[in-house]
């Protein structure tokens, strides 16, 4: 009887392995037959806006449909369309769901992604190159269908929901995955977390897989690494950074955790030889497997977090906007006239410009450094006509102010430091200045102020007053004194 039971048992295991083993063997032949078609001439290497690119997508939808993965609305389809050069280009992000199955989680979603457009064809010596772009990235397509089709087909293995989506036009600048992010179908900070497929058809040449800025998720790192022990899988690159040169880039830049799922550069890299017969799908089972795995325990816990500096990049790229180092024009008009401290009277009033450039450096958050570089024509009603200069002026003013208001690069600030100024030529009720004897060349004062940047524009109010006398002699003091308003460009 233990006898029979034994042999029972043992059938039973081999037939079980000889199931897996099938399923993977299926799977393997489908991951294949993706790369094979989205790979083929016909599709002219899925140029974006090209009818190859249609092809591509129209395939993609009949497969998102065939695994049972669901549209978000009518159907799988975000159209959009932007700009390049002086042309719109139309282009189509596909998008499908397969439903979670914990209630407490239902709002809430992990996406994965890859984008399906590669670099379209050329024409060399007569010749068509086409670039099929297997490795770039025909894997990263198959691999989310094949990932979305496990799910579909075993409901209630996972908690969140899962996004799919097929993103386009990356190879133009991450447009597909930018426009997502901007018109996300779900509220966006419902997405915890995301994995961009970009390139994974390479594991055994590689020696592994990278799960670059796997770390931007809290624990990310530690949760991979405990999945991968029971896959035999080398988990390679993790760690915090997230890779800036795929569809990652926009989600984590709105801070959410964000993973590219790759292989490495082994493949002939944006190349018309990045072809079909050259990856490596034993590697793309392995990566399936373990994927899979990965994104079911993901999908249950409890709670997916950004990592501590995830939370700081994005909090200092959005105080940040549009306040890197600046230069521009700026334009000073209005009036100056001199004082004269130890007298009862003081100059007129005189129209006063000066005119030139302006750089400044964010040091923080709220404080600027700012230097200017102006030439400068001032002057006074005295007794006896009117005092003319020509001066180089240059103010150095610290810049205290707000981080630039809802994100916006609208600033409001107030500003002060101290300036110098160097004159070269000048008239008194129509004589030269005597530098010789009279006057001073050298004037070091200081400078107080409030400006209102918009954009590129800048506005302000700036008073300067001299604290070194105009003249060498000592016995009589006269200090100048100018009120601006200003107008500026930045570059
Ligand atoms: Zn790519």
């Amino acid at each position: 009887m233990l006898r029979i039971k034994l042999i029972l048992i043992l059938f039973l295991l081999s037939f079980a392995g000889k199931f897996t083993y099938a399923d993977d063997h299926n799977l393997k032949d489908r991951l294949r037959t993706h790369v094979k078609i989205l790979t083929s001439d016909s599709l002219q290497g899925r140029g974006l806006g090209t009818t190859g690119a249609e092809k591509a997508r129209d395939y993609i939808v009949e497969q998102f449909q065939d695994a049972g993965i669901q549209p978000l609305g009518e159907d799988y389809l975000q159209n959009f369309s932007f700009r390049q050069n002086l042309a719109w280009i139309p282009a189509i992000n596909i998008v499908g769901m397969v439903e979670g199955s914990d209630p407490l989680l239902k709002d809430e979603y992990i996406l994965i992604g890859a984008h399906y457009d590669h670099l379209g064809y050329d024409i060399r010596n007569d010749e068509k190159r086409i670039f099929s772009g297997a490795d770039d990235n025909a894997s990263g397509v198959a691999a989310i269908i094949e990932l979305g089709r496990f799910f579909a087909q075993n409901p209630g293995l996972l908690g969140r929901n899962l996004l799919i989506v097929a993103f386009d036009a990356e190879e133009s600048g991450l447009i597909g995955s930018k426009h997502f992010v901007e018109n996300s179908p779900v509220p966006i900070e419902n997405i915890k977390l995301m994995f961009s497929f970009d390139m994974v058809g390479m594991y055994e040449t590689n020696k592994g897989l990278h799960l670059r800025g796997m770390a931007s998720l809290d624990q990310g790192d530690e949760l991979a690494a405990g999945v991968a022990q029971r896959h035999e899988i080398n988990l390679r690159q993790t760690g915090e950074n997230i890779e800036r040169r795929t569809d990652t880039q926009p989600f984590g830049s709105v801070g959410i955790p964000a993973v590219h799922v790759y292989t490495g550069q082994k493949s002939p890299y944006h190349k018309p030889e990045d072809q079909y017969h050259l990856l490596d799908y034993d590697g793309m089972v392995t990566i399936h497997l373990f994927m899979e795995d990965f994104l079911k325990v993901l999908s249950h816990e409890s709670e997916l977090r950004q990592s501590a500096s995830l939370i700081a990049s994005v909090l200092k790229e959005s105080t940040f906007v549009g306040r890197r180092p600046a230069a521009g024009f700026l334009l000073n008009t209005g009036t100056g006239f001199h004082r004269y401290p130890d007298e009862f009277f003081q100059g007129k009033t005189l129209f006063n410009v000066s005119g030139g450039f302006y750089f400044q450096i964010p040091l923080s958050q709220i404080l600027g450094l700012q230097l200017d570089a102006l030439y400068d024509f001032n002057g006074s009603q005295i007794a006896g006509g009117n005092f003319r200069r020509h001066s180089l002026t240059f103010p150095l003013n610290i810049q205290f102010g707000t981080p630039g208001l809802q994100g916006q690069d609208i600033r409001l600030f107030l500003f002060s430091g101290p300036y110098y100024r160097l004159t070269f030529a000048g008239t008194i009720a129509g004589e030269a200045l005597d530098f010789d004897n009279d006057f001073n060349i050298d004037e070091w004062g200081y400078t107080i102020g409030v400006g209102l940047s918009v954009f590129r524009v800048y506005m302000g109010y700036t008073s300067r007053r001299a604290v070194t006398n105009l003249l060498q002699n000592d016995e009589m003091k006269i200090l100048d004194s100018n009120g601006y308003f200003s107008i500026g460009y930045r570059f």
